[in-house]
């Protein structure tokens, strides 16, 4: 029998319902249970791609070329699943789908109504994701209250009919404040919400409480009470230091045994050491020597959009028994070039739009001369060849065609095909390609493999043209996408450590699986902060 979890959230939004949902699928996999997991996002984009990344976050990326919401990083990282277009559904996409069946004219006849037909549409999918997994669990976005999920929240109900039913159940997520005036926690904002849970017809059997403090017997018990679920369903998610500790929490509180109970699951299997070995090892990192990593952007102040990347460069270090100690830099801010002085490790992470393009090519030439290791990853990358050709090459006025349309070298441009296509993300490179590596170079020392795939999300390329000029100058191209010849990773010849990638290493990484790249470029920048110390105390005197 397929089984579905649904996750909903109360009160606020950012409770990391996400996470939750994440955690309580890696539990499930520690049973010895098949589970995938899916997010309903109730905006009517049809998917995240056109949004800006202060609207939304950061933009994942699927293998097959879905750009989604970022919890599908989590749900990647905590249950080591690669995702799909599948994986995320958004109000737009449904609509969309119902009002072309519509125009087809299948639904001839009918009024086409939310109820039944976009809710079917929903639940369709929801079954369709079900396929093959003893588990499915979907995170339902945003806040009961919410006009927009209404439909998603509806389609939920209607999985459970009635409550003899054991195939189906909600988890909802609240918050439950602490009033430093009084000092004590609230839980009225929690009755509240599952009351509004209720009324649209869902009766959540574990609640799960977002809390600063220790929610203690007393208040659990009265949470019990005012929502009917007993109080060993009523489950205290403390803030933990680490997200990747959730898992942990949520184990303690025994609330994979509720879900096994309510779910009429049985198991005799628990294999979670491997994780438990990741937070140990965290939790030793997190006492060790700090590596400054600076990540110079323009969206420095928005972590969100970064999340993968954080959580990438963190993976890496654990990896190194080393602490990442990230220093996001403004491009623009003044003192830019002495913070980057003081980083062990660069990296020019992706962005769009042309604000702040000066600085990050400023960012890539302290990196070269003053040979700090590098990461550039996809506009970091094209800045990287940018950079070389005006530094290196000779060719001042170097550019990329997206930023400057007439520059004498378009270094980075669009290819001839993508020219005349009009539809935003029409000439997007998306999702896997297949990169094959060259023997002998950092990319190959890093994966040790000579076929890799990675993911894109990019327009512009590097220009195949000056690909030989590139390699006799001293960059070198050490991944190609042979299909098209088109330059996917470089590489700088006497320097510690310096890659560009056009593709998303981060959205690879995995805590289990750390993504070799940052792995061995957290490496060379803790070799350099070691090789540095001394030195750096004598540079500081000299100044001073
Ligand atoms: N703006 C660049 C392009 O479209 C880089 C995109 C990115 O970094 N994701 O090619």
């Amino acid at each position: 029998m397929k089984r579905y979890i649904f996750v909903t959230g109360g009160v606020v939004s950012s409770l990391g319902k996400g996470i939750t949902a994440a955690s309580v699928g890696r539990l499930l996999q520690a049973h010895g249970l098949s589970v995938n997991i899916v997010k309903c996002d109730p905006y009517i984009n049809v998917d995240a791609g056109t949004m800006a990344p202060f609207q939304h976050g950061e933009v994942f990326v699927t293998d097959d070329g879905a750009e989604t919401d970022l919890d599908l990083g989590y749900y990647e990282r905590f249950l080591g699943i690669d995702t799909s277009r599948a994986n995320n559904m958004t109000a737009g996409q449904i609509y969309q789908a119902v009002i072309a069946k519509e125009r087809e004219g299948r639904y001839l006849g009918q009024t086409v109504q939310v109820i039944p037909h976009i809710t079917d549409e929903i639940k369709s999918r929801f079954h369709r994701a079900g396929e093959g997994y003893d588990i499915t669990i979907i995170e339902i976005g945003g806040t009961v209250g919410d006009i927009e999920s209404l439909p998603f929240l509806e389609a939920a109900r209607q999985m459970r009919p009635d409550r003899t039913r054991t195939d189906v159940l909600y988890i909802h997520v609240t918050l439950v404040p602490y009033l430093t005036s009084s000092d004590e926690l609230k839980t009225k904002p929690t009755q509240h919400s599952v009351n509004k849970l209720r009324e649209i017809g869902i009766d959540p059997d574990i609640i799960v409480c977002r809390t600063e403090k220790p929610l203690g017997r007393e208040i659990r018990n009265k949470i019990a009470l005012f929502t009917s679920v007993p109080e060993e369903a009523v489950v205290e998610a403390a803030n933990s230091p680490s997200i990747y500790d959730v898992p942990n929490v949520l184990k303690k509180q025994g609330i994979d045994e509720q879900i096994m109970m309510l779910l009429r699951l049985r198991s005799n299997k628990w294999e979670f050491e491997e994780w438990s070995a990741f937070v140990q090892r965290l939790k030793t990192a997190e006492n060790a020597r700090p590596v400054r990593i600076a990540i110079a952007g323009k969206y420095t102040k928005l972590k969100d959009s970064y999340k993968s990347l954080v959580e990438a460069v963190h993976h890496g270090a654990i990896a190194n028994g080393v602490r990442a100690e990230l220093d996001f830099v403004d491009v623009e801010e003044p003192c830019r070039d002495e913070r980057l002085a003081r980083a062990a490790g660069i990296i020019v992470p992706g962005g769009f739009g042309d604000r702040g393009i000066e600085g990050k090519i400023a960012t890539v030439r302290l990196a070269r001369e003053k040979r700090i290791p590098f990461l550039g990853i996809c506009l970091g990358m094209q800045c990287a060849v940018i950079e070389f050709a005006r530094g290196v090459m000779g060719m001042k006025r170097a550019h990329s065609s997206e930023f400057d349309p007439r520059t004498p070298h378009p270094v980075v441009a669009l290819l001839a095909e993508q020219k005349g296509v009009v539809a935003k993300g029409g000439t997007m490179r998306l999702g896997a390609y297949p990169c094959r590596v060259k023997p002998g170079s950092l990319a190959f020392k890093a994966y040790g493999a000579r076929m890799i795939s990675e993911r894109h999300r990019h327009r512009y390329e590097f220009n195949p043209k000056y690909l030989k000029a590139y390699e006799k100058a001293g960059m070198a191209v050490t991944g190609l996408y042979k299909e098209r010849e088109l330059p996917e990773i470089v590489e700088l010849a006497g320097h510690p450590w310096f890659v560009g990638v056009q593709f998303h290493p981060e959205l690879k990484s995995r805590p289990l699986a750390p993504h070799p790249l940052f792995r061995d470029f957290v490496a060379a920048a803790a070799r350099a902060a070691s090789g540095r110390e001394p030195r750096a105390e004598r540079a500081g005197a000299g100044a001073a």
